[in-house]
């Protein structure tokens, strides 16, 4: 029956729960669905689309929302430049009415297919649209995917389509909690979910609401929820919450949680939301097969990447790139290095129920770590063995509050993440995070809005702003001598968000005149900039000369990082633009060594 059942029934639904506020409603609600339109045998065609981000049946659409636009507007046939088309290109600012409606695009989509779909239902099931999602997942380019959205807004109405894109999207905005649905459903789902991350096993192994499931332990091959950690703001408050408890710290790496599977010759590499990463395997896999020396196994810990050059893991973001370079065979001082904080699955018994004393334990007893290549986070000796001399510790037994303390603040000190702090007598919980570990972060730089930084250098755009500048690379000053002006600047980073687009256009139109193309290798940038020689920073244009340039007031308010793509030693993780600074002239740009001075004073260096 769920099958046949049509989709409309299920908006009906959803639109319902949406506007209700009453969580018990909008819980029977839900219920009075499943018992009415769904057959027990085939719960899952309908849960899986209003769970769609825990369905892991389908693989990915590839469909963001930037991508989801365009193949909208060929779907809809529609000229690129057209104001439906900008608006959809649009979607963060909003639809007809700027503002309405900004930043989400699902209803951006509903205004546009309002005025061509019509109000009346195309008649299309639930089947028809797994069938048609189905096809979506598969589709390889651009154009398939785009003919089948069309044949999906040929079956439906404006408001199924809307409903469509949030599952395409994978996020429903019902008000309602994942959990709250899945105990509506069954009350084991949420615990079964939680060890088997697997919503088809769930829907058919609890479809008897009457009938309690005995409680299933982890699997070697089922990704499980993580243990998760609570934030804490200071030392003081760690050491309450742990009162009484043995503790141990821990540095929090900054990679990919990872869980490796170990099943004789087969491991897997499943991330947090349980998708498995098989471009790990490529140089890895050999490794956990000879060093993890039980037949099978589940390790709990982070993917990083360690530069052997330096000694040091790398900073975040070059996962997939080392992961690539590997699986194409190419030689770097860089690689892939495993940091087991935990260990989940031995033999054939889970040790989740274990203290993380005994699971330290199980660690160096069935895990043979190799400098830089897989490690384990284990208070006396493991991954502390590598640090170099004078770097702190990365695991660390407590006794006081003080010791927490010093260890933040030399771990903060060696640029790490923060730290994460485990009762030793915990047990790994899936899913759980009551507190068993707490994790303590420095704040970064917040507000560094005085990043007055000098255009060097645009970007085309692409989509609508194809053909025109739409990103800059921005400059730091070198320190100018004493009432001198700056003769060079240092690439710093590049952004793009921020500016509105009469704001952007205003910039792009003044600096135009200026503009000169980059002939790399040709022809290198003029000689006022310092650049490196990574291809992510050759900008499209450069600017002629430094005096004919703008200044950007730049805002960033996640902490900055070692730059290895541009010439200044930091760049910033998700750069804004605030505001442009036609009152500044050029040459009060940034130095590099005031913001060397500013990270170092907000890192507490
Ligand atoms: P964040 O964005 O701060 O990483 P999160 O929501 O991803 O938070 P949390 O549970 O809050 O995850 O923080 C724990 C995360 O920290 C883990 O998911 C893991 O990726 C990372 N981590 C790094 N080092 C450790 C460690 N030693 N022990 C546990 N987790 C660690």
């Amino acid at each position: 029956m769920t099958d046949e059942t049509k989709f409309s029934v299920m908006v009906s639904l959803f639109e319902w729960i949406q506007k209700t506020k009453y969580a018990t409603k909008k819980r029977s609600k839900f219920r009075k669905f499943l018992d009415t339109f769904c057959k027990p045998d085939d719960y899952f065609s309908a849960i899986r689309l209003i769970l769609p981000s825990l369905d892991r049946e389908r693989g990915s659409y590839g469909l963001k929302e930037s991508v989801l636009a365009t193949c909208l507007v060929d779907a809809l046939a529609m000229s690129r430049e057209s104001p439906d088309a900008l608006r959809l290109f649009n979607w963060r600012k909003g639809g007809a009415k700027t503002g309405v409606n900004a930043g989400n695009f699902s209803l951006v989509a509903f205004e546009v297919l309002q005025s061509r779909q019509g109000m009346s239902s195309g008649g299309l099931t639930i089947k028809e649209l797994n069938d048609l999602l189905d096809s979506l997942a598969l589709s390889e380019n651009r154009a398939e995917k785009t003919s089948v959205l069309s044949t999906l807004i040929k079956k439906t109405n404006a408001q199924e389509m809307k409903w469509i894109i949030m599952i395409i999207l994978k996020d429903l905005k019902l008000g309602i909690s994942e959990k709250s649905i899945f105990h509506e459903f069954h009350p084991d789902a949420e615990d079964l979910f939680n060890v088997t991350c697997d919503l088809k096993l769930v829907c058919e192994k609890l479809k008897d609401r009457s009938q309690r499931h005995k409680r299933q332990d982890i699997e070697v091959g089922k990704a499980v929820r993580p243990q998760l950690a609570m934030r804490v703001s200071d030392a003081h408050s760690a050491w309450k919450k742990l009162h009484g408890k043995d503790v141990v710290l821990e540095c929090k790496f900054d990679g990919d949680r990872i869980q490796i599977h170990k099943n004789g010759p087969e491991v897997h590499y499943f991330s947090r939301n349980f998708l498995d990463h098989s471009e790990y395997g490529h140089g890895m896999s050999d490794l956990i097969i000879q060093n993890v020396l039980v037949d099978r196994c589940i390790l709990d810990g982070e993917m990083l990447v360690w530069d052997s050059s330096l000694n040091r893991f790398a900073e975040f973001g070059s996962n997939q790139e080392i992961a690539k370079a590997a699986k194409d065979g190419l030689d770097s001082d860089r690689q892939l290095c495993y940091v087991a904080f935990d260990i989940l699955y031995v033999g054939d018994t889970s040790v989740i129920h274990q203290s993380l004393r005994e699971r330290h334990d199980l660690l160096r007893k069935f895990v043979r770590p190799l400098k830089g290549r897989l490690e384990i986070l284990v208070p006396d000796g493991g991954l502390n063995d590598h640090r170099l001399p004078g770097e702190p510790p990365c695991s660390l037994i407590a006794y006081n509050v003080n010791d927490v303390e010093r260890f933040f603040e030399e771990t903060v000190k060696n640029r790490d993440e923060g730290i994460i702090i485990k009762d030793l007598g915990s047990k790994w919980e899936p899913s759980d995070r009551s507190g068993k570990w707490l994790k303590m972060k420095p704040e970064y730089i917040q507000a560094a809005s005085d990043l007055d930084v000098l255009i060097i250098g645009g970007y085309y755009g692409s989509g609508r702003h194809g053909g025109e500048v739409a990103q800059f690379l921005v400059g730091l000053a070198e320190l100018p001598a004493p009432n001198t002006y700056p003769r060079r600047f240092i690439s710093f980073c590049r952004v793009g968000t921020g500016l509105s687009d009469d704001e952007l256009a205003a910039v792009v139109t003044k600096l135009k005149p200026y503009f000169r193309k980059y002939e790399y290798p040709k022809k290198g940038p003029p000689s006022f900039y310092h650049v490196t020689n990574n291809s992510k920073e050759r900008p499209d244009v450069w600017i002629e000369s430094p005096e004919k340039s703008i200044i950007l007031s730049i805002t960033s308010d996640i902490r900055t990082i070692s730059s290895e793509v541009f010439a200044a030693p930091y760049s910033l993780r998700f750069p804004r633009i605030d505001r442009v600074r036609y009152d500044k002239p050029w040459h009060e740009c940034l130095d590099v060594q005031s913001f060397v001075e500013l990270v170092h004073s907000s890192n507490g260096t």
